[in-house]
C-alpha cells in the first residue's frame, strides 16, 4: 500500500488528511515536527511527503533541505497557509514537487497526490485510472462517466462522490465520511447536501446503484 507521511502540526487538518487520504486507499502517519518528518521521510517506508511550511520546531523549508541534501528523491507536496509567490518560488526552488494552500479542497489534494505518485510509478498508475461497475464506467483522466457506453453529464461534486463510491465498492460509508471528503472539512455536518447528491447521481446512474443503509450512510453496489 501506498504510504504517505504528513507533517502538521495542526491536529484538525491531521485529521481531515487521514481519514481523506485513507478513504482514497492510501495509508497514513503523521507527524508534528521538522525533526521527526527529516528523520522518518528518509527512513525509505514512504511515497510521498506532505509537508507543512509553519512547524513548532523549524521552518517547513530548512526541513526540505534537509531531506534534499541527504538526496532523498521522495515526491513532496508543501502544504501551507502562505500563498505569496516568493514562498512557493522557494519550495519549489528548494525541491518541492508541488505546492499547495490552504485552504484546500480534499479532491484537488488527492489528485496531486496521485499525480506525483504516476510520475515516479507510471506503471503501477494504469490500473487507477479507470474504476468500473456494471456498465459504470468512470474514467479519471478524462473525468469522464460513461453508462453502458454513453457519456452521463456529471458536475465536479457528483463525479466526486461517484469517484469514492467506486472506489470503495461494497462498503457502508457514514454520511460525514461522505461530507468530508468530497464537500471539505469546514461543512457545515447538519447539511443534507450528501443526500441530496446521492438523489442526483440515483436519477442519472439508475435508482439500484447507491443502496441506502439506515443509520449509517450508503453503500456502492459493485
Ligand atoms: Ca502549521
Amino acid at each position: 500500500m501506498t504510504k504517505i507521511l504528513i507533517v502538521e502540526d495542526e491536529p484538525r487538518i491531521v485529521s481531515f488528511l487521514r481519514k481523506g487520504l485513507e478513504a482514497s486507499g492510501f495509508s497514513t502517519v503523521a507527524v508534528d515536527t521538522g525533526q521527526s518528518a527529516i528523520y522518518l521521510a528518509s527512513s525509505n517506508t514512504f511515497d510521498l511527503v506532505i509537508l507543512d511550511l509553519g512547524l513548532p520546531d523549524q521552518d517547513g523549508l530548512a526541513v526540505l533541505k534537509a531531506i534534499r541534501g541527504r538526496g532523498e528523491a521522495i515526491p513532496i507536496i508543501i502544504l501551507t497557509v502562505y500563498d505569496d509567490i516568493s514562498h512557493k518560488v522557494s519550495g519549489l526552488e528548494h525541491g518541492a514537487d508541488d505546492y499547495m494552500t490552504k485552504p484546500f479542497q480534499l479532491e484537488e489534494l488527492v489528485a496531486r497526490v496521485r499525480a506525483r505518485l504516476r510520475k515516479g510509478n507510471s506503471s503501477g498508475a494504469i490500473a487507477q485510472l479507470t474504476l468500473t461497475a456494471g456498465d459504470i464506467v468512470l474514467d479519471i483522466r478524462q473525468r469522464q462517466v460513461l453508462k453502458a457506453g454513453e457519456l452521463v453529464e456529471l458536475s465536479t461534486r457528483e463525479f466526486t462522490l461517484l469517484e469514492l463510491f467506486m472506489q470503495r465498492p461494497g462498503e457502508a460509508i457514514s454520511r460525514l465520511a461522505l461530507l468530508n471528503e468530497v464537500w471539505g472539512y469546514d461543512y457545515d455536518a447538519s447539511s443534507n447536501v450528501v443526500d441530496v447528491y446521492v438523489g442526483y447521481l440515483r436519477k442519472k446512474l439508475g435508482t439500484r446503484k447507491i443502496e441506502t443503509v439506515r443509520g449509517v450512510g450508503y453503500r456502492f453496489k459493485p
